[in-house]
């Protein structure tokens, strides 16, 4: 009988594990089943964009069904509600119970609320398209509302975290903005749309050259930030800051940080802060039939410090994770995890990026980071064969 092999999660991580073992194992000597909670591979990292109307759905939501064309791959469509690594066994939403030889665990991560009173009852994430969609139909409704009463909360927007995500949701609503004002006859200046940050600067950790370009090319399309203040309570519509003032602000969107998934963190493999710690493998140390990718997984860079949980690694680790299930089969040599890191990478919007490229880090502004973003993409979408997405 062929063994099993489940992978759960249809993300960066989990989708190039399925592809990448397939290279090496055929229908014969391996069953492999992909289970995720929705029928489409999300590409997250181009979510701030749709949230701002500016890419279509089908650009950024590739069916699996078709990624997995012609690969022998069950995909079940269920969300995944426990692992239990000694009996290896996973159980799903739809009562269903999968047993596996070999486990990968490409979960993602979940979005950090620190226990903020309110924060979650009130705030909207970008974690899916559907979260995307959410946010512009509301901001949409507000600013309907705006342009009707001139309620100062309705015509106010913020952003609560500048990292990455919080940068990069920002910059796309402020090219967003004047076309959304001028169809509802509102002058974009009475719009106020905030980035709060906790730390004393936005971008913690990247050159200072870049963050001082971020904040000059979004304070020029309106964007007012906050830096040095933690929200630390939301009541409705009013968003508390730590030095006691407060913004009243009909949508906020929390981008503050992320956290390990929770199936992870509790099924009883060995977690480092709800993230599975692995050896250089991608084997769970505690559990080693189980491999994990992406976000769900800590891994030490030789310089002893995490790698950042990025889309850029997680598909790295689906391939080494394929590649090594096979080699674990077969008794052939592992592959150590040793990714290739291009560097960062992140939009201010549609014409304007900030990147810091390979170990020098060297630094790109402008249209040339942006051309190199763009062109990230499209090498991901060529790598998956989901080129289909670019005709949208
Ligand atoms: P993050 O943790 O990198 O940033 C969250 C920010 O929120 C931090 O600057 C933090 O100081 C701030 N914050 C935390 N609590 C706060 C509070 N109470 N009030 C105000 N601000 C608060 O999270 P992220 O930006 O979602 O990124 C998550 C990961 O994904 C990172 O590793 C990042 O590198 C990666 N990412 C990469 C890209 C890219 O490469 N273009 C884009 C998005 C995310």
């Amino acid at each position: 009988m062929s063994k099993h092999i489940v992978i759960l999660g249809g993300g960066f991580g989990g989708l190039l594990s399925a592809l990448t073992v397939r290279k090496y194992l055929s229908a014969s000597q391996a069953d492999v089943t992909l289970v995720n909670r929705w029928p489409t591979h999300q590409i997250i990292t181009e979510l701030h964009r749709l949230a701002a109307g500016n890419i279509k759905e089908e650009a950024v939501s590739l069916p699996l069904a078709k990624l997995l064309k012609g690969k022998s791959v069950n995909l079940k469509i269920a969300t995944v509600e426990a692992v239990n690594p000694d009996a290896r066994q996973v159980r799903l939403n739809d009562g269903s119970v999968l047993a596996y030889d070999t486990l990968v665990l490409a979960l993602g991560s979940e979005t950090a609320f620190f226990g903020i009173p309110g924060l979650a009852e009130n705030s909207f994430v970008l974690k899916s398209v559907n979260d995307a969609h959410r946010i512009r139909n509301h901001i949409l409704s507000k600013l309907d509302a705006f342009a009707q009463h001139g309620n100062e909360a309705d015509g106010t927007i913020v952003v609560g975290g500048g990292g990455l995500t919080g940068v990069e949701v920002v910059g796309e609503l402020a090219d967003q903005m004047p076309e959304w004002c001028r169809s509802r006859g509102i002058d974009p200046a009475d719009i106020r749309l905030y980035c709060v940050e906790a730390a004393p600067s936005i971008l913690p950790g990247f050159p200072q050259e870049l963050i001082d370009r971020a904040y000059s090319s979004l304070e020029s399309r309106g964007v007012r930030f906050v830096t040095g203040q933690p929200i630390t309570e939301v009541k409705g519509t009013e968003i508390c800051l730590k030095d006691g003032s407060t913004i009243q602000a009909g949508t906020l969107i929390w981008s503050g940080g992320v956290q390990g998934h929770p199936i992870v963190a509790s099924c009883g493999i060995e977690v480092n802060r709800g993230r599975a710690v692995v050896n250089e493998y991608l084997q769970s140390v505690s559990h080693p039939d189980i491999f994990v990718a992406g976000d769900s997984a800590v891994v030490m860079a030789e310089d002893g410090r995490p790698y950042p949980p990025t889309a850029q690694i997680a598909w790295q680790m689906g391939e080494t994770i394929g590649y090594n299930i096979f080699a674990g089969w077969e008794n052939a040599k592992m592959k150590p995890f040793k990714p290739v890191i291009s560097g960062t990478l992140a939009s201010l919007g549609r014409k304007d990026g900030i990147a810091a490229i390979g170990a020098r880090r060297t630094q790109l502004k402008g249209i040339a980071a942006t051309a190199m973003k763009e062109a990230s993409h499209i090498r991901y979408l060529a790598h998956i064969k989901g080129l289909f997405a670019l005709a949208h």
